[in-house]
């Protein structure tokens, strides 16, 4: 189980993201975390070694990695897994047959889909609600209720939930909150602050922020639950590997820096498209216009660069995507490379069409990562690409 030290949880997050979990390495005073590539460790009696025995339980390169996020989601424990699909498939494993989950009606589609699919077959019984709503979160709630699960903003309809609303209905219930920060990251917005129970991300999108790898973290701070938990990630076994996690652990040195242009692009963008194609079909929680924008500014520090545009009809949006030039077409987001995607055929294709409808996510939206580079490129890509 991998704590965080207490003097990594002081000073700056731009000091953090470069140091925390990090040590020169003993043996030869490296810099840089080397990546431990080794399934096992050697013992030097029978029962006596270093706390290393098999690299599914600990490798000291995840270990680098968990304290640092740990560190800047403001939390004592981290796990590393080798998805962010696979870290909540083993947070969902802290629950047990006829528990029942209230669950935010927007979330992720792959998120929906191993609810629904999946874990369904295992007992586990889910409520959807439009979790905008503090009151539908409420109602929701039974006397099985152990969890409650969101993600803000959403995806793609940059949709918020009042974290500390919903920490407070969950907690009055004996029930713990899981929050899906993967959009906005610890930069810009930290829920166990807030009183989330477990913040997790998948780190495929902004924490590695090179498009380079597959992963996912948790952070949490109660210690029965972080021992269930690495319980749960031993036993299971969703790890990543060492390569995988020390990319990440170089992406998260930049995370500070990235998510400023990120969020500088994605509000110049927000601006531009609300200008052109009017502000009721711009989703940016940055833009005044957002119906949600005093809760942004209330549990957010910044935007980001994720942005949904309606553009009315399927047609107009496939013409759109086929046009571009800087940006590209691609499922993801969260890299330093701006990509476009149409959800309802891409990320949100394995949710049904009549649900699509009753969630408000139609035929005509399309989604935008802004990366990090030129604004006015970007504008001037998406000027270009709409005709
Ligand atoms: C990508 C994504 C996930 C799933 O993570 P993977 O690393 O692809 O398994 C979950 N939530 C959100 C918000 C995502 O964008």
């Amino acid at each position: 189980m991998t704590r965080v030290l207490p003097d990594e949880l002081s000073g700056s997050f731009a000091t953090r993201a470069i140091h925390a979990g990090q040590r020169p390495d003993p043996m030869s005073g490296a810099i840089m975390t080397p990546i431990y590539q080794t399934s096992t460790y050697v013992q030097d009696a029978v029962g006596e070694n270093k706390g290393y025995e098999y690299a599914r339980g600990r490798n000291p390169t995840r270990e680098a990695l968990e304290r640092n996020v740990a560190s800047l989601e403001g939390g004592q424990h981290g796990f590393a897994f080798s998805s962010g699909t696979g870290c909540l498939d083993s947070i969902m494993k802290l629950f047990q047959s006829g528990d029942h989950i209230v669950c935010g009606e927007n979330v992720y589609g792959g998120t929906f889909r191993l609810f629904d699919k999946l874990l369904t077959r295992f007992g586990l019984r889910f409520t959807y609600v439009d979790s905008r709503d503090l009151q539908k979160v409420a109602d929701a709630m039974t006397p099985e209720t152990r969890g409650v699960v969101i993600e803000t903003p959403t995806n793609p309809l940059m949709r918020l939930t009042d974290i500390a609303g919903c920490a407070g209905i969950a907690h009055r219930h004996d029930a713990i909150l899981i929050v899906d920060n993967t959009f906005t990251t610890p930069y810009f917005q930290r829920p166990l602050e807030y009183g989330a129970d477990i913040v997790w991300h998948s780190t495929t999108k902004y924490l590695n922020g090179h498009s380079d790898m597959i992963g996912g973290l948790a952070v949490l701070n109660d210690d029965v639950l972080a021992e269930r938990l690495q319980f749960i990630l031993n036993a299971a076994g969703a790890v990543p590997g060492p390569f995988d996690a020390w990319l990440v652990l170089r992406g998260t040195k930049t995370l500070h820096l990235r998510m400023r242009q990120h969020d500088a692009n994605g509000r110049a963008m927000a601006a531009w498209l609300a200008d052109r194609v009017g502000e009721d079909r711009v989703y940016y929680p940055g833009l005044a216009s957002h119906p949600q924008h005093d809760l942004a500014k209330r549990q957010m520090s910044g935007f980001g660069g994720m942005i949904s545009v309606d553009l009315g009809t399927r047609e107009r949006a496939v013409q759109v995507l086929n046009r571009v030039r800087v940006f590209s077409l691609a499922e993801s987001l969260g890299g330093v490379e701006s990509l476009i995607s149409h959800p309802a055929s891409m990320t949100h294709a394995s949710v049904e069409a009549s649900r699509r409808d009753s969630i408000g996510l139609s035929d005509g939206l399309i989604r935008l990562s802004c990366g990090v580079e030129d604004e006015g490129d970007l504008i001037g890509d998406i000027e270009q690409a709409m005709g």
